[in-house]
This record gives structure tokens, sequence and C-alpha cells, in this order.
């Protein structure tokens, strides 16, 4: 088995995947544990099942060791050593390449990023920590979501500041969310039957936090994301790019340090920020129905910030490419946020089939008419089972 791993702060997404057919690795069950350090609840679905439980989670370690107690409990499995390897969703790994096995130069790395990925990499070296100490035997896996982005070239990661900010403090684009678009790449390359080195691609990752690559021969040619996971499109509570400016003098107009207004830029922006109500999808098209004003104005910002960077990625493919793709929370499932997004791309000649994009499906589905000359679809994007087989092929 393998157990595939996405700590927060106060969280742990797990998923166990059975390796047995090690092409095709097959999910067995996947939960939550939630409000770590707070109170604790931990959840997880096994067989069609849901199972909750009302505990005391003070650590990541108590959260884990209560996770794999209660596998064994149901037989999922019979030890601990049943799990030979489990792999790390790693936000941020600064300029690792690809995934990798997380040895003592790797961990450094991670922690390194730290101060990069505040909100996002001290939850992982928790759990690689916890993880360590309850199942020495286990080898563990990196998976970052920078490392996809680490073919950027120069025009497009850097930032027109002093050359010595990047030279001597790493500032640079990274890019984030890679897990998902190495996975969507792939998953192209089977649906289009085309070489994934020839794929080229606009590919919307709109989920709470949320981003748009552009890729080109298989590779990220330029993203949304930057230094951080706050630049770019506008997000749930995240404002995406906006006047550097605006901190200074908003930390002036509120009297509040730097950092609290960065925080307020993390947390309390985007769609929560403009409709002063939700940062959930769902309530900002219900809204948007109904009329309300409020509502209305955070999906038009939204949706024109995303057609933007869409129009200057294909741009930078020469017009014509393989396809634009919705993925993730939003992308996958919001019918409205890909048509308003679709119809403010006039130059790009696609043709929306509004009934496709309507229906049900399964993992993917295309919402473009046959007669479109730039293909769109929505995708379901799996970063769980990319990370299983980055583990896999790592460890095996
Ligand atoms: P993620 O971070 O990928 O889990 O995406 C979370 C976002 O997806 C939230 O804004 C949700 O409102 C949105 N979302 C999830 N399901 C739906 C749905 N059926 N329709 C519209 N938005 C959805």
């Amino acid at each position: 088995m393998i157990l595939v791993v996405n700590a927060g702060s106060s969280s742990i997404k797990f998923r166990l995947f059975n390796d047995s057919d090690i092409k095709n690795p097959v999910d067995v069950l996947d939960g939550i544990a939630e409000r770590i350090t707070v109170d604790g609840f931990v959840s997880f679905k096994y067989e069609g099942k849901k199972y909750e439980f009302d505990m005391e989670l003070p650590n990541h370690e108590v959260a884990i060791q209560f996770i794999l107690n209660k596998l064994i409990e149901l037989n999922v499995i019979v030890n601990i050593n049943d799990i030979n390897a489990v792999g790390f969703r790693i936000v941020h790994g600064v300029t690792i390449s690809k995934s990798s096995i997380i040895d003592q130069k790797v961990f450094e790395t991670i922690s390194e990023a730290v101060k990069l990925a505040p909100l996002h990499n001290p939850g992982a070296i928790i759990a690689i920590e916890a993880i360590k100490k309850i199942m020495p035997k286990a080898k563990m896996v990196a998976c970052f979501d920078t490392a996809f982005h680490q073919t950027l070239g120069e025009e497009q990661f850097l930032y027109p500041v002093p050359y010595s900010w990047f030279e001597e403090h790493g500032v640079r684009k990274y890019g984030f969310h890679g897990i998902s678009y190495q996975y969507i790449t792939e998953k192209m390359s089977e649906i289009l039957v085309k070489s994934k080195d020839k794929l080229n691609l606009i590919v919307c990752h709109l989920g709470n936090g949320a981003s748009i690559t552009c890729i080109k021969n298989g590779k990220s040619f330029d993203t949304t994301m930057g230094l951080t996971p706050l630049a770019g499109i506008m997000m749930g509570t995240r404002s995406g790019d906006i006047d550097p400016s605006i901190i200074e003098y908003m930390s002036k107009e509120l009297n509040l340090d730097v950092s609290k207004i960065t925080n307020i830029l993390n947390k309390e922006s985007g769609l929560l920020g403009l409709s002063g109500k939700s940062s959930d999808m769902r309530d900002i098209t219900d809204g948007y129905f109904k009329g309300d004003k409020n509502y209305i104005r955070a999906l038009n910002k939204y949706t024109q910030v995303a057609a933007d960077y869409i129009v200057k990625f294909a741009n930078l493919l020469g017009n014509d490419f393989d396809g634009i793709v919705f993925t993730a929370g939003i992308g996958e499932n919001s019918v409205t946020t890909r048509k308003l997004i679709l119809d403010k791309l006039p130059l790009l000649n696609i043709e929306i089939d509004s009934a496709k994009n309507e229906e049900s499906y399964g993992d993917y589905k295309y919402i473009s008419s046959r007669n479109s000359k730039i293909k769109v679809l929505a995708v379901r994007t799996n970063e769980e089972l990319m990370i299983c087989k980055d583990t896999i092929n790592l460890t095996k």
C-alpha cells in the first residue's frame, strides 16, 4: 500500500492506494483529520461507508497514529509495515525539479522554503517528522507543487526588480499546482492521443487557490502564481495580482503592519473580499443569478481576470494550440464560471456547446462544439494519484 498525505498546519488529508498493480494503483480509502491542535475530527470513506470520529488531536502525530490504528481495526492493513511508502504533497520545493526521496538535503530544502510558503510548508514538515517516528521503515517521497514549473525561462520567471534580489534572495516566479498540471498534461495526452512533448495547452486550475498555466510542448512555459501562491488570478480569498503600492498605502491607512496587510490579501480578499460575503463559488453563482450586486461584482471580476490571462497565454502559444482545460473544484464543476470566462474570449474563436457545458460527466468532457477552432474541456484532476505514481516510481 501507498499512503498519500497532504498536510496543513491543522489538517491532514490522506488517501491510501493499493499498488498491487503498480501501473494502475487503486484508491482504497480517503479522508481527513481536521482541527488538529484545536480539538479534533477525523472522517474517511471506506468501501462506500463514511466513518467519523470526534476526538482530541493535540498534534499531527496523534492524528496519524489514530488513522493508522483505525486502518488496522478495519482490516484495511494488517500492520503498519503494509504501507511501504508515503508520498507527501509539498507546496514549495524552491528549485527542486522533480519528486524526490526525502533525504536530509530534501528535508532541509523543504524547511528553508517555510519562509516562502509560511501557510503551507510547516504542516508538511510536522507530518514528515510524525511519519518518520511512527513508521520508521516506510520510504518517504516529496512531490512538489513547484517542480513542474522549473522549466520556465528567465523571461517568465524573473521579476523586473534589482537582479540581486533574484541572485541573493531567490526572488523569482516559482509557480504552484504543478502536481495537478502534471496530471492534466498526462491525461490530455491520453484524451487527445497525442504525445505529451507535443502538447500545447492552457490549463485553468480553479479551486479555492487558483492558477492558470501555459503548457508548451508538454512543459510549463508560464504560469500565474509567483514567488508565493498569492500572485496571479483572483481566488477564493486571495487577491492575486495587485499594484504592490497598495500594501504600503493600506498599511498606513489602517495602521497595520505589512504582514497583517499580506494576511488580508491572503485570507480576506478575492471572491470573499469583493462579495463581502463568501469565498465559495456555489454561493457566488447562486447570488449572481438572484441579482445580488455583491456577487455579480465578484464573479464579473473573477472571470475577467481569468480571461485576461488566457489571452496572454494564447499569445505565447501562437493562437494555435491543443486546448483550454478547466480543472479543480470550480473548473470541474461550475458551469457558470466556465461560461462567463469563455464568453470573455472573443479573439480565440471558441464555440461553446452549452448543453455539453451543463451535462454531467466522468473523468472529462468537451465543452466546445465540434467546429470550435480551439477545443475546450473540463477534466477532473487527481493530484493524489499523481503523488502515488511518483512515489511508486521512486520506491519500487
Ligand atoms: P478546490 O479547492 O479544488 O476543492 O475547490 C473549491 C471550490 O470549488 C469552492 O469555491 C467551491 O465552491 C467550488 N465548487 C465545488 N463544487 C462546486 C460545484 N458543484 N459548483 C460550483 N462550484 C463548486
